[in-house]
């Protein structure tokens, strides 16, 4: 594993089984399998964000949760800083988890209702550090309030959920994923749910304690924009697979695979005076149940030919760095 990769996901694979009613199996009918992540192979870079982009449906969280051991992959290797977390038990993966944390979207449901600001931060601290006094604990829960904007630190402490605003919310669900310490935090959609006037400051303060802790971000979103504020490098992900990675102004500058040229045209531009957004390509992302033979964009993808219903395209790097999933990607280079 190069010295700079603190992740390496190697042919991930989750697939979960569709649940089957009792006369389904009397009638012998084979299990049929949700291929939510299906062969999926990328590195994260120590202090990078890295973004996985994708709409509802791509396998975008599914694969963040495998990465941490939150879901066990049906088939794959997650590597992080040179163990091999899919071969770790149980009780070796969770002292693993000190190191990576997770930012959940809706912070009112991953926060406890009924424990306030201080027990609900400490909580990961009494896990992770039992030596810690609950002086010291309490010291380190302030001071993580303090970094994250809840001052007077004193005053948060005792706060419960529903005293806070949304925005309030979620900087106490990232001290408690900060306050133990990790080396990576999966970011999923953690803006996604707080109002436009504070999404940037949580952006901003996500960047800050990044810099400052030397953190490593799997940062997950459906949204371009959102990704291109705060990530370095993005993959994009379709029906359970990675069609195109690349830095982010590689990507934005020259978009090789026809799904993200339709993310790309898709995003709002904030000018009324400018032409305005083109919709998706039709059609809804197909049934994962039984995803479209060759390239699974096929069914919507305005460039597809005879030989995209029939061979996969396999990931190819056609730039430095930069690689895509499509079988005439290469027209579109500079
Ligand atoms: Fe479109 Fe074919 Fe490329 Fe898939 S391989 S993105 S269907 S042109």
């Amino acid at each position: 594993m190069p010295e700079d990769n603190l992740v390496l996901v190697e042919g991930l694979r989750k697939w979960f089984p569709k649940h089957t009613s009792l006369l389904d199996r009397f009638l012998g009918m084979e299990r049929e399998y949700v291929h939510a992540v299906d062969g999926v192979s990328f590195a994260i870079r120590r202090g990078e964000v890295f973004g996985l982009v994708g709409e509802s449906g791509s396998g975008k969280t599914t694969t963040g949760r495998a990465i941490l051991g939150l879901t066990p992959p049906t088939e794959g290797r997650v590597i992080f800083d040179d163990v091999d977390l899919t071969a770790l038990d149980k009780t070796s993966l969770r002292k693993m988890r000190r190191r990576m944390q997770v930012i959940f979207q809706d912070p009112m449901a991953s926060l406890n209702p009924r424990m306030s600001l201080g027990e609900a931060i400490g909580y990961g601290l009494r896990i992770h550090f039992p030596q810690l006094s609950s002086d010291e604990r309490r010291d380190r829960v302030t001071g993580m309030l303090d970094k994250v904007g809840l001052s007077p630190a004193n005053y948060f402490y005792n706060r419960f959920p529903h005293q806070l605003s949304g925005g309030q919310r979620q900087r106490a669900v990232i001290a408690r994923a900060l306050v133990t310490q990790p080396e990576l935090v999966l970011a999923d959609e953690p803006i996604a749910m707080a109002d436009v006037s504070v999404r940037a400051l949580l952006l901003d303060l996500m960047n800050r304690l990044k810099r400052e802790f030397n953190l490593t971000y799997l940062f997950i979103t459906h949204d371009l924009a959102t990704a291109k504020y705060i990530c370095d490098r993005i993959g994009i992900m379709y029906l359970g697979k990675l069609v195109e990675v690349a830095p982010l102004r590689e990507l934005y500058t020259y978009p090789l695979h026809p799904y993200t040229q339709a993310l790309l045209a898709a995003v709002p531009i904030p000018d009324p005076h400018r032409r305005r957004t083109k919709p998706m390509p039709k059609g809804e992302i197909p049934n994962p149940i039984h995803p479209p033979a060759g390239c699974r964009f096929h069914p919507r993808c305005p460039l597809a030919q005879d030989i995209c219903s029939a061979e996969e395209p396999p990931l190819v790097e056609l730039r430095p760095g930069h690689t895509v999933a499509c079988h005439f990607a290469e027209q579109f280079l500079p």
